[in-house]
């Protein structure tokens, strides 16, 4: 066995590399380990707002925020500060029959921000588990009420909502998905509205309010066995980024109430000013039955997932203990302190620095800048909801072809980034940007540049 930058019986051993030692020891999420083979992990030493920094002092514009995560940068020095000064209070307290004030200020804001009718927050530590929370709280809330029949779910066709098996089941995306079929909840999927597959000359509009006509005959015929309806609101981020119009979110609102059917918006990816307004559900001006958040929560710094809910629902759950109604769920770090405080000092900065107006300028500037890409012989569609903007690579045009998957075109703009000076990890085919709000236009251009020359070789 060799020792790292060792002598062993007096012969000096090389030292491992960061990456060789990983290797040994670490296996990594949503990875084919085997890739590393060829493809170089990097080991970064440093972030500093949207830049990434290695070991060898090469930087990276993080161009996906970590994964969606990161919204005012990395190494933000207000948001240090809030959880450097909470970390001298309380780093942790079990939150069964405790509080403290981090968690009430959040749940204060939190109420006081979202769609108007969510009243009461229920913590957990990753978007996985809020969405499984709001699936047993809705199951639950019908059993509650005495509606034993309501055991199923619907969802839509391309969706994501996780990776716990119960999440799993709600979501669409057969890469993740159908190994495990055998053990996922019997779910309803429903065609998405999906706006790249709208017919030629129809609007979002217009096609997001004829797929819903699927939405309606499934919840007409199936309402009596269904708890609920989960969505992601606008855009399906994990499913390749497609997006749709707000009109089909006011349509299932009003088919919900209709048929007696809970609304899960699952903005764990796009709440927080991804689409252009804090949450996407303001744009179609509803408020769901729950609201699952995640990731830029905490300004991406700490894992923390909140689960808001209603009166009505909170009700339901509320008798003497005999009665056995409660919500006995819970997680090790519900609610940890030290997130909250991240959480606050987040949420502080979207106020002091009116983030979602500078943020229009910006989303702007993204749709300006990437224009070039309309005309691309490999550009498919170019689309775009707020700080989220897509690049669909196709084959050909029209009519329209895709690449095989087996070719990973967007592995080759992966690592043309990265040689580049971009993080930029595209969904198959789909390159993407869904940067901090840090970023500033002249980093965007960068971006477009690095993309469109990464895209040229990828397709050439
Ligand atoms: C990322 C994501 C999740 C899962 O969150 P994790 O924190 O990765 O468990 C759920 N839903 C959506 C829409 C997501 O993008």
């Amino acid at each position: 066995m060799l020792l790292a930058g060792g002598c062993l019986y007096g012969v000096r051993m090389p030292e491992k590399t960061l990456a060789q030692r990983d290797l040994e020891v670490v296996w990594h999420p949503c990875t084919q380990m085997q890739d590393h083979e060829t493809l170089p992990l990097i080991a970064i030493r440093r972030g500093q707002g949207v830049w990434l920094e290695d070991y060898d002092g090469k930087r990276y514009i993080d161009a996906i925020s970590s994964w969606w995560v990161n919204l005012f940068g990395h190494a933000n020095p207000r948001i240090n500060a809030a959880i450097a000064s909470q970390a001298q209070e309380l780093e942790h307290v079990i939150l069964a029959g405790f509080t403290h004030e981090p968690v009430i200020a959040l749940s204060e804001r939190l109420v006081r921000m979202t769609p108007a009718g969510l009243s009461r927050c229920f913590y957990a530590d990753s978007g996985s588990a809020a969405v499984e929370i709001a699936l047993k709280m809705s199951f639950h809330y019908w059993q509650n009420r005495g509606c034993k029949s309501k055991v199923q779910f619907l969802s839509l066709t391309n969706s994501y909502h996780g990776e716990t098996l119960g999440a799993l089941s709600v979501g669409d995306v057969a890469l993740y998905k159908e190994t495990y079929e055998p053990l996922l909840l019997k779910c309803r999927t429903v065609t998405s509205p999906d706006c790249y597959q709208r017919e030629p000359g129809a609007t979002w509009e217009e096609h997001s309010v004829r797929v819903f006509a699927h939405m309606e005959q499934m919840l007409e015929q199936y309402h009596e066995s269904t708890c609920a309806v989960i969505v992601e609101p606008l855009v399906q981020c994990a499913g390749h980024m497609r997006m749709y119009h707000p009109v089909y979110l006011k349509l299932l609102r009003r088919a919900c109430d209709k048929y007696d059917v809970h609304l899960i918006a699952d903005e764990i990816a796009v709440g927080f000013g991804r689409t252009g307004s804090m949450f996407a559900c303001e744009q179609a001006g509803i408020s769901p039955d729950f609201l699952c958040l995640g990731k830029g929560l905490t300004g991406g710094y700490l894992p923390l997932s909140v689960c808001l809910t209603t009166d009505d629902v909170y009700a339901a759950f509320y008798a003497d203990y005999v009665a056995l109604k409660a919500f006995l769920h819970s997680h090790s770090f519900t609610g940890n302190p030290l997130s909250c405080a991240a959480a606050l000092a987040t949420l502080d900065i979207f106020e002091q620095d009116r983030v979602i107006e500078q943020n229009k300028r910006l989303s702007a500037h993204m749709a300006h800048t990437c224009k070039r890409f309309k005309d691309h012989p490999h550009i498919g569609e170019v689309r775009q909801t707020g700080m989220i903007l897509a690049l669909e690579m196709v084959a050909a045009r029209t009519p329209r072809a895709h690449f095989a998957w087996q070719e990973r075109r967007g592995l080759q703009v992966y690592r043309y980034g990265l040689a580049n000076g971009a993080l930029l990890r595209p969904l198959g085919d789909v390159v993407y940007f869904m940067p901090p709000y840090v970023i500033t236009p002249e980093e965007i251009d960068v971006l477009a540049d690095i993309a469109w020359e990464g895209i040229n070789k990828a397709t050439s």
